[in-house]
């Protein structure tokens, strides 16, 4: 099927030519003839990438009325990046339909200038629900001429609570318009907004419901909590081409993460709703022209990312709700492209696969992670091809000629490559000789939080940890999972910094690692956990038993000698009851972010970061300390 076959105006075809668009994609050869003649409401089932914004933008623009100004056509998306993308797709699309004027309508940005555009005589509105809210409260826009009304990504706005925001808007278009409605997922809501608010839609599938691009490969590595970051870097190592997202479960796991690859030289950066708009805005675009080759997102930050060519998307965490899997692994694999969905997945959650199995219709294969000779021998020939291919000046290069002769005379040729090659390798190579196995047994044995850090664990980690009381225990509800998902939910710490925890009946202790204490305490002080006021006080007595005899003894449990002596244990709430201080984990974000000029290029250098980020020599050398200066 051709294009001209759908019955789209010349103008439109023009463009699509220009554009370079040939042959229709399945959702738009099932949608577009159907809507065509605008007079049927749609449900079109399909993933970002699958060419959907054309599947409806195409028609809307062919029944647009150039010569009437007012709003004819209302689309509604999740978030202001997807709401930006419609609208350039559909003033690509019109470039050569005269008088059609398009408008995004997004929070963040001037609302002011926003009413002028529309009062310029948009006939097309693209706008995110909440800014939209606004505009029609405050009467600056008229939404009775509305004959369409698109929701794009409807699952994801309602996913997001726009639920009643919609509503509102809709009630405010004419009960005559027609609906559009595409979503990548098929949940009750949606099923239910179909059901209730469209006439008799036609439904359009691409794929089976709520399943997920062919090309995208599904693959988990099975780990142990405490290799949940390294066996990050390893998927990382072995992927040296690697364009991707990271996805975490909470916006202080995305700092976390982000912080620590930059730390250790990766070319990556955070994405979450702690950012200015600005700051997003930074990164979104470093992430769009590729200078940044890995972004570290949120779920609902990477919202709305339309990148193409994205390569993998690693589920550093699998996602709280198991549709936003397919969100995830959606933004690859698209236009047709190939793609890798990969997943960290320890015992605790591998019970979940099944269900996402279950919703992607695909498998999702178990693989081992990787090795430290197999990242070694990709590393080793992605340096190999970056030499051969590095094209030479060589009008440039030839007055060393001399130069270069003489210094390397005592050498041969082969020990000339060795040398270069061990130059940039050799602390790669060292960092995964002694490399260990990080894949756990598929039998899980061993595996999880409340068996490794149960009392009896054996473990010991006092070194370099803090102790902690809380005043919380079994009887509260509290048990291991649940304090580990306290303190890293609230906290920058993940659950590889949480050392011992002892559950007492009534309360408890855990260790953190020194650099998280401060904003551990600070995180969940205060906190309410199941109606009771979680109160967090240091310990100085390393001995659960000691502790817990002295506890017994000593009343209430603010007791001096619980927090560590009374001085101490006061100041300790006295600083963390007041005012939250900015962490100094986003400070350090901030400074890396603006640090520009010698930090950032070295960071580009993808090879060059690779040895540094394998290395554990590497991490002494002051990197922050380089980029700050
Ligand atoms: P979408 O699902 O609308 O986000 O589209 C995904 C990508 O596919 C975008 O980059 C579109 O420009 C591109 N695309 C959409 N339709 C076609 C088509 N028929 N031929 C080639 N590329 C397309």
């Amino acid at each position: 099927m051709t294009f001209t076959e759908l019955g789209l105006k010349e103008e439109i075809l023009a463009a699509l030519s220009d554009l370079g668009f040939e042959v229709p994609t399945p959702i738009q050869q099932q949608a577009i003839p159907a809507i065509i003649a605008g007079d049927r409401d749609l449900v079109g089932l399909a993933q970002t990438g699958t060419g959907k914004t054309a599947a409806f933008g195409l028609p809307l623009l062919s029944l647009c009325d150039p010569q009437a100004k007012k709003v004819q056509s209302l689309v509604l998306c999740p978030t202001r990046e997807l709401c930006v993308q419609i609208a350039k797709d559909l003033v690509n699309f019109s470039t050569h339909l005269k008088g059609v004027k398009v408008v995004p309508i997004y929070g963040g940005s001037s609302i002011d200038k926003q009413v002028k555009e529309i009062r310029g005589g948009a006939q097309i509105v693209v706008a995110t629900p909440g800014r939209l809210v606004d505009m029609i409260k405050r009467r600056m826009i008229d939404l009775s001429n509305v004959d369409f009304a698109i929701l794009d990504e409807a699952d994801e706005m309602l996913n997001m609570g726009f639920k009643e925001d919609l509503d509102f808007i809709l009630s405010q278009t004419p009960e005559t318009k027609h609906t559009w409605l595409f979503s990548a997922t098929m949940p009750k809501q949606v099923a239910y907004i179909a059901k209730t608010f469209m006439k008799d839609p036609i439904e359009v599938t691409v794929g089976s419901k709520n399943s997920s691009a062919s090309t995208i490969e599904h693959s988990y590595h099975y780990i142990h909590e405490r290799n949940r970051y390294d066996a990050l870097k390893r998927v990382l190592d072995v992927n040296p081409d690697i364009y991707g997202i990271i996805f975490c479960q909470t916006r202080n796991h995305t700092r976390d993460v982000a912080d620590r690859l930059i730390t250790d030289g990766y070319n990556a950066d955070a994405l979450h709703g702690d950012l200015s708009q600005d700051q997003r805005d930074y990164v979104m675009n470093k992430f769009r022209n590729k200078t940044l080759q890995v972004l570290v997102a949120t779920d609902v930050a990477a919202r709305g990312i339309d990148v193409d060519s994205i390569t993998h998307v690693i589920h550093y965490q699998l996602p709280d709700d198991v549709e936003n899997y397919t969100h995830r692994s959606g933004r690859t694999g698209r236009a047709g492209k190939e793609g890798k969905s990969i997943a960290l997945v320890n015992r605790t959650f591998k019970h979940k696969l099944r269900e996402i199995e279950k919703i992607i219709n695909k498998p999702i294969e178990y693989k081992k992670i990787p090795e430290g000779v197999d990242i070694c021998d990709v590393q080793l020939k992605a340096l190999v091809n970056q030499i051969v291919e590095t094209p030479v000046n060589e009008k440039a290069i030839s007055r060393y000629d001399e130069t270069l002769a003489s210094a390397f005379a005592s050498l041969t040729k082969e020990e000339v490559i060795k040398k270069f090659v061990s130059q940039s390798f050799e602390r790669f190579m060292s960092y995964y000789a002694n490399a260990r196995d990080i894949n756990q047994p598929l039998d899980g044995k061993g595996d999880g939080p409340g068996r490794e850090r149960g009392r009896d664990s054996g473990r010991s980690r006092d070194e370099g940890f803090k102790r902690y009381f809380v005043n919380l225990g079994k009887d509260g509800g509290m048990d291991p999972g649940s304090l580990i998902r306290l303190i890293c939910d609230n906290s920058s710490a993940t659950g590889n910094d949480i050392g011992r925890i002892d559950l007492k009946n009534e309360f408890s202790f855990f260790q953190i690692k020194d650099e998280y204490s401060a904003d551990v305490l600070q995180g969940i002080q205060g906190l309410d956990y199941r109606g009771e006021t979680l109160n967090i006080e240091e310990s100085k007595d390393q001995s659960p038993e000691k502790r817990e005899r002295s506890e017994r003894g000593g009343g209430g449990f603010r007791g001096g000698d619980r927090s560590g002596g009374g001085d101490r244990g006061g100041r300790g709430r006295e600083r963390s009851g007041g005012e939250k201080r900015p962490r100094t984990f986003s400070g350090r974000r901030e400074d890396s972010r603006s640090g520009g000029g010698e930090g950032r290029s070295s960071k580009r250098n993808f090879s060059g970061k690779r040895e540094e980020s394998g290395s554990g020599e590497r991490r002494d050398f002051n990197r922050r300390g380089q980029r700050h200066k």
